[in-house]
């Protein structure tokens, strides 16, 4: 009750600055010659509302504009399924200072909206398609904790759900080489090579990923998008062999590791073992995935481990996954698991002081360190038909890379 108060009492601020013609002004169009203009300029002014929980169109509409008007304008806005206007969603209400509003914009979504006009025949209703417009940004930054942090301070012009976005596609790129979460270094350098889109309301997304520039522990590794002949897209170093890999460098995705616990010392208690391991927090339940093609050779209760997954593959590799909550479906002794599959949920079984995954490489039952021992099984090359158009595409895509011009307009890529 108190807040219906305090929103009214917040409309009625608005709508006597409005009346002041402080608020948004812009004349209704440009007066051309042939048009008869008496007086002044009339101010149109548009303000923005948003629909409470349990709030119906009718209701908001309703203070502002006459119980018959209402029902004009939404009869105009024909068969609107009532699952499309949730609460939170934006409504912009617009006309002259002078008079009450003739124009009723409901955002539909980031994309889409629903403008109801009145005009001398009464009230009409059109859907509309915001259209996104894309250009290139290029952005770079450094690592002093984790990626999170390094995109936050490099790409300040993103909204911060973007940039998590971007640090979520920037690991991707990578997942068949480096495990974002566990192997960078402070110090680390890194420019990026982004699509990005955005609409007049001010929303934004990214698109692609185009290239990618990252250093760490003295190497560099740029890295771009190519799309193949068969119209796949993949990213490629650029000598021309794949990013992708038998192996993924991690057993969870990056997105799914807590950022706060991704440069943490890790979390067991048996520090008295010898700890050969890579243990990653992140929240119970979270999946596990295969880290490559294989065969299950253990899905059972181990001391310690607690719920273990042991999984062979070629070249003489076996990884195990321990403490789990519980094991995917069809993850049993003997099934076959393809690369990036779910077999598994994060858990604290066995002995684990809070949720998290114990990770092991093996080779001939030695504990291998996961970021050199997969060294040797680094993607293919491309074909020997593509390298024509491969290479003109790298070079494309490196120029701007390291044009140092934060925007590129569209069709630079
Ligand atoms: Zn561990």
């Amino acid at each position: 009750m108190k807040r219906a108060l305090a929103r009214t009492a917040f409309y009625f601020t608005v709508a006597l600055l409005a009346w002041g013609a402080i608020a948004v002004m812009r004349p209704i169009r440009t007066p051309s010659v042939g048009d008869v203009i008496s007086g002044a300029r009339v101010a149109w002014v548009e303000r923005t509302d948003s629909l409470a929980k349990g709030e119906t169109i009718t209701g908001l509409l309703g203070r502002t504009l006459p119980d018959e008007e209402v029902q004009d304008a939404l009869e105009a806005a024909g068969t609107l399924d009532p699952r499309r206007l949730r609460a939170g969603m934006r409504i912009t209400l617009g006309g002259a200072a002078d008079s009450a509003p003739s124009q009723i914009l409901l955002h539909l979504g980031v994309d889409r909206l629903l403008r109801l006009t009145r005009g001398d025949s009464g009230w009409s209703g059109r859907e509309e398609t915001i259209p996104w417009q894309r250009d290139t940004l290029v952005v770079s930054g450094t690592v002093n904790a984790n990626l999170y942090e390094a995109f936050a301070d490099g790409a300040r012009e993103l909204p911060s759900k973007v940039r998590d976005e971007l640090a979520w596609s920037v690991a991707d790129v990578f997942e068949y080489r480096l495990d974002m979460s566990r192997d960078l270094q402070p110090g680390d350098a890194f420019r990026v090579l982004v699509e990005r889109e955005r609409t007049q309301t001010g929303a934004v997304r990214l698109g692609q990923v185009l290239g990618v520039d990252y250093t760490t522990r003295g190497s560099r590794l740029r890295v771009v998008r190519y799309l193949d002949r068969e119209g796949r897209s993949r990213y490629f170093d650029e000598n021309g062999r794949s990013m992708q890999a038998m192996f993924l460098r991690a057993p969870l995705e990056f997105r799914r590791v807590s950022s706060v616990f991704g440069m943490r010392r890790h979390p067991i208690l048996g520090i008295t073992r010898r700890h050969r391991g890579t243990d990653y927090a992140a929240a119970s339940g979270t999946p596990v995935r295969a880290i490559g093609d294989g065969v299950v050779i253990t899905a059972g209760r181990m001391s310690g481990f607690g719920n273990v997954v042991e999984i062979r593959h070629p070249n003489g590799f076996v990884t195990r996954y321990g403490h789990l909550r519980g094991f995917a479906d069809g993850t049993r002794r003997g099934a076959r698991v393809s690369i990036g599959s779910t077999i598994g949920y994060v858990g604290m079984t066995g002995l684990a002081s809070g949720p998290h995954l114990h990770f092991e490489v093996l080779v001939n039952g030695q504990q291998r360190d996961p970021r050199t021992a997969f060294n040797s099984t680094t993607g293919l090359p491309l074909a020997e038909g593509e390298r024509g158009a491969f290479d003109e595409t790298r070079r494309l895509l490196l120029a701007l890379l390291d044009s140092g011009s934060t925007t590129v307009p569209d069709g630079g890529a």
